[in-house]
């Protein structure tokens, strides 16, 4: 494969080398491994950036509708929009959340608009590395804007939390009055709570759950990269197409003061940190498991160690010495 060549026809906006370039990063095969690096390369002598937001919410809350009905208000307004999935759960279920195209079909029409399906995945490490590139890639081609979804499933929000610049949560409209037991981590990690559904017979429902969030977030600590008022919480209609366009001006007011404030760069670099020691982590565990002096040795010692000759700290040093 010539990497220079598909390189440039990313950076041109062709879609199927993007798609290209995505199956690339996901191969696990070390001679596309190395390609897949050069492109990345390749690609980052000519940054872009495109607004990056993760969506987080549980299945059947309307994440996909959600999308669909975002995504083509936006490009409606001339934007480019990718939508990307971090799904570690795929795997289990059997099936992707974003495999059923049929799900966003008219968004997928849509020549301004790229739907990559997520791919089946065991390990969380391998979803966030490809998750991680594919988003550099859809950069590289211009995009404006890219969606990343993510079921609340184990760690996925972190990762999505990780690599975007905005989070939203989505959520139903609560039948009680209760909140819908949503993890306070989580929600300390959303910039705009969004109770979908706000339509019809749900919309008393619906605005009772946005008032709750609005009284939860208040009890927040107000984090001091955000402007007064945020996090918030409001209503939206996937649906019916009601509230986007509010959503959309609140993350604008957002994304502006915290560009204008150093804060939207700062969260980059502290991301790119984050990446280059997580993928430090997982290359030092790939050295413990692949077939090798480093497994002989952890083997050997691990022997001593169950016979009773060494301690397990003393074995742990002398290995990880050989590291
Ligand atoms: P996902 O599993 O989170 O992707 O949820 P879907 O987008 O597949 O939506 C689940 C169900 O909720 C579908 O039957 C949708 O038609 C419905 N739904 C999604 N958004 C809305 C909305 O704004 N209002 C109403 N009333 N139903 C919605």
């Amino acid at each position: 494969m010539d990497v220079t060549d598909l390189a440039s026809r990313i950076a041109s906006g062709d879609r199927r080398a993007l798609a290209r370039a995505i199956t690339l990063v996901e191969s696990q095969r070390a001679d596309h491994r190395e390609q897949a690096l050069a492109l990345l390369n390749d690609l980052a002598r000519h940054p872009r950036q495109a607004l990056r937001i993760g969506l987080s919410g549980t299945p059947g809350v309307g994440k996909s509708t959600f999308i669909e009905t975002f995504g083509l208000m936006l490009v409606g307004l001339g934007l480019r929009v990718a939508v990307l999935a971090v799904d570690p759960s795929s795997a289990r279920s059997g099936g992707s959340i974003l495999g059923d195209k049929t799900r966003m079909e008219r968004l997928s029409r849509e020549p301004r608009a790229f739907i990559r399906p997520s791919p089946s995945q065991t390990h969380l490490g391998g979803v966030a590395r490809r998750t991680r590139e594919a988003v550099a890639l859809c950069e590289a081609a211009g995009f404006d804007v890219i969606l990343i979804e993510t079921v609340g499933v184990g760690q996925s929000e972190t990762v999505v939390a990780q690599l975007c610049d905005l989070f939203l949560l989505l959520l139903a409209p609560a039948g009680g009055d209760e909140l819908q037991g949503v993890k306070r981590g989580i929600m300390e990690m959303a910039d705009l709570i969004l109770v979908n559904k706000a339509d019809g017979d749900l919309k008393p429902a619906a605005m009772r759950t946005v008032s709750d969030y609005a009284g939860a977030l208040r009890l927040l600590r107000r984090r001091p990269q955000d402007p007064e008022g945020f996090p918030k919480a409001l209503p939206v209609s996937a649906l019916e197409d009601t509230g986007l366009a509010p959503a959309w001006t609140e993350m604008q007011t957002l994304i502006g003061w915290r560009r204008d404030h150093g804060h939207f760069a700062r969260r980059r670099a502290e991301q790119a940190r984050h990446w280059f020691e997580e993928e430090v982590r997982q290359g030092l565990l790939a050295v413990l498991t692949r077939p090798g002096p480093v497994r002989e040795t952890m083997a050997r010692l691990g022997d001593a160690v169950t016979q009773g000759t060494l301690t397990p700290e003393a074995a742990a040093a002398e290995l990880l010495a050989q590291l």
